[in-house]
């Protein structure tokens, strides 16, 4: 029997975050502020994150220390197992490895809570009350309500109405966590109100709720807003994924050759990229690192990097970053949680260096290969993560095609126990190609 499984104990979490930054040997392209565009300080971040944040956004130093409040909760799920697919290299009849991490097994059953639980503590320990944020598919709400919850704070959560009225389950989840939930676009914003007075079918986006969420916030100085993916603060959180995985790859006597995730803002892929790039860096290892997204939402394969807003009201500090738009509505794909019109401004970089690549996908081919993989794996997985296993999939039988070995690592960042609906359009052959 092949060895599968790849564990670690609670003894190895890792106990700092690994800020690339440190790494890449020049400094990223600073936030602008939205009125003068000169470059954003921290006083002008203040009104809507704790300081202990901002710090970290804006941070150069290699290693974060993780505060042991922070350890003591990631301890419920963490670390996260590293499986190889052996079943399902088997029925690909490839001769790649296939190897990938399992951020599902959180208790909202993605990689978010990694950051949500940070971001909680810090708001806590700066007097914060309550936190507003947006979410998509519902992953993200989901998984700061937990957080809040367990560091006493309440939150308040804006859901693309297209989820919201698709996804009605991960609602109760929140409601469960104590969250109160809105539609967005609201008419419980300003700006809510606005684009239903223009709109009043309209299906939302990220952007849209974003502005929602932050206008909620700066309405009162003890409430902060909290953001699931994109920024720095995030990243530099989701490093834990990576961090693990590199021990866990060291077990299993092999480094990648190629390693994928999914990209809505980039977090997840970052948390498992971050720690292996320095191989890559350092010359050690000229590791191949793709970044997947809906050929519906193609930000890093057909979007420009400049300077563009997080959100459509135009309220954030312009980001440097692949964007479509900060106006743009993708279509409504099931993998809500890559529609989003930017990208974290590292991953950005990391494109625009040439140190990773970007590939589209369309939505029936990543449920072809979700279906492919839980039929060997069993696992049912995000419409999301589906788009790492199809690239996953195309890296197989490729190696498959030139009959070499390759060592394929992907980063599942979620199950799609509550997107079964998205799954039933599929097999009834009612979902739409984009
Ligand atoms: C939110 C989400 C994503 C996309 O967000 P990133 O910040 O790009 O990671 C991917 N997979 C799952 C399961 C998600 O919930």
């Amino acid at each position: 029997m092949e060895q599968r499984q790849f564990l670690l104990s609670q003894k190895d979490i890792p106990t700092a975050w690994y800020n690339i930054v440190a790494d890449l040997g020049e400094a990223p392209p600073p936030p602008l502020h939205p009125a003068t565009r000169q470059p954003a300080g921290p006083d002008d971040l203040a009104p809507i994150f704790p300081m202990a944040l901002i710090e970290q956004e804006m941070c150069t130093e290699k290693w974060v220390k993780i505060p042991e409040e922070v350890l003591d909760v990631l301890s419920i799920w963490r670390p996260t197992p590293l499986f190889r697919a052996t079943r399902w290299e088997k029925m690909l009849g490839t001769p790649a490895k296939i190897f990938y991490k399992w951020e599902g097994v959180s208790p909202v059953g993605s990689h978010k809570p990694n950051t949500a639980v940070a971001q909680a503590y810090y708001n806590k320990r700066e007097g914060v009350k309550r936190i507003a944020t947006e979410t998509g598919a519902g992953q993200w709400g989901s998984a700061l309500s937990m957080a809040c919850c367990f560091f006493g704070l309440e939150a308040t959560v804006y859901m693309v109405r297209i989820s919201y009225d698709q996804k009605p389950y991960r609602k109760f989840v929140m409601q469960t966590y104590g969250a109160t939930i809105y539609p967005s676009p609201s008419e419980h914003t300003n700006f809510g109100r606005k684009v239903l007075e223009k709109d009043p079918n309209c299906p939302g986006s990220l952007g849209i709720a974003i502005s929602e969420a932050l206008e909620d916030a700066t309405s009162s100085p003890d409430v902060k807003y909290s953001l699931g993916s994109v920024l720095n603060h995030v990243l530099l959180h989701q490093t834990v994924i990576g961090q693990e995985a590199v021990k866990q790859m060291e077990m299993a006597g092999c480094l990648p050759d190629v390693v994928i995730g999914c990209v809505g803002g980039g977090s997840n892929y970052a948390g498992l990229a971050f720690p292996f790039m320095p191989y890559k860096l350092d010359g050690k290892k000229d590791i191949r690192f793709i970044a997947v997204e809906p050929v519906a939402c193609p930000t890093l394969t057909k979007g420009r990097y400049e300077y563009d807003f997080g959100d459509t009201a135009q309220m954030t500090p312009l980001l440097k970053m692949h964007t479509l738009g900060a106006d743009f509505i993708p279509p409504p794909i099931h993998a809500g949680g890559l529609r989003y019109h930017g990208m974290a401004p590292l991953v950005s970089l990391l494109v625009d260096k040439g140190l990773m690549e970007a590939r589209a996908y369309q939505q029936l081919d990543i449920f072809e290969a979700a279906i492919s993989f839980a039929r060997a794996e069993g696992i049912i997985s995000a419409p999301e993560s589906a788009h790492a296993i199809k690239a996953a999939m195309d890296e197989a039988l490729a190696a498959k095609e030139e009959g070499k070995e390759r060592v394929i690592l992907f980063n599942h960042s979620g199950h799609g126990l509550l997107d079964l609906a998205a799954y039933d359009a599929y097999l009834s052959g009612r979902l739409q190609k984009v």
